[in-house]
């Protein structure tokens, strides 16, 4: 099992910030920015690059939600990242989608 269906399942801990039954929302353990926060599918899809039509839904929902997280925490006023690694060239080390949500550096 992947580390991040492993984090679903609470097997590991993790610093949870939103759940509901499709989806939660962690923050990174390595935060790359004030605030960095992973959106990831409870469905085990390995990356944007493996994900079929049936399930193209899950990248709205992922984005959706990366926008009311940002927005709860204000970076609506600065402006902020959400972004897919996909796949080794394109940075992505975990195989399980997630989309981080960074902000949080202080700008106008
Ligand atoms: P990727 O490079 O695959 O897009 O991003 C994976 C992210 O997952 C990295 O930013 C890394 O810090 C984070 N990460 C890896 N393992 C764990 C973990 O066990 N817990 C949490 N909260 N984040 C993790
Ligand atoms: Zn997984």
């Amino acid at each position: 099992m992947c580390i991040f269906c492993k984090i679903i399942k609470k097997q590991i801990s993790s610093d949870l910030v939103y759940e509901n039954d499709t989806l939660i929302a962690f923050k990174d353990i390595k935060p790359s920015a004030p605030v960095h926060i992973l959106i990831v599918p409870k469905k085990h899809i390995e990356s944007v690059i493996a994900i079929e039509a049936e399930d193209k839904n899950v990248l709205g929902d992922l984005v959706w939600r990366g926008k009311i997280l940002a927005q709860e925490r204000g970076l609506d006023k600065t402006g902020y990242k959400l972004i897919f690694n996909c796949g080794r060239g394109g940075g992505q080390i975990i195989d399980h989608i997630h989309l981080h949500l960074m902000g949080g550096w202080d700008k106008k």
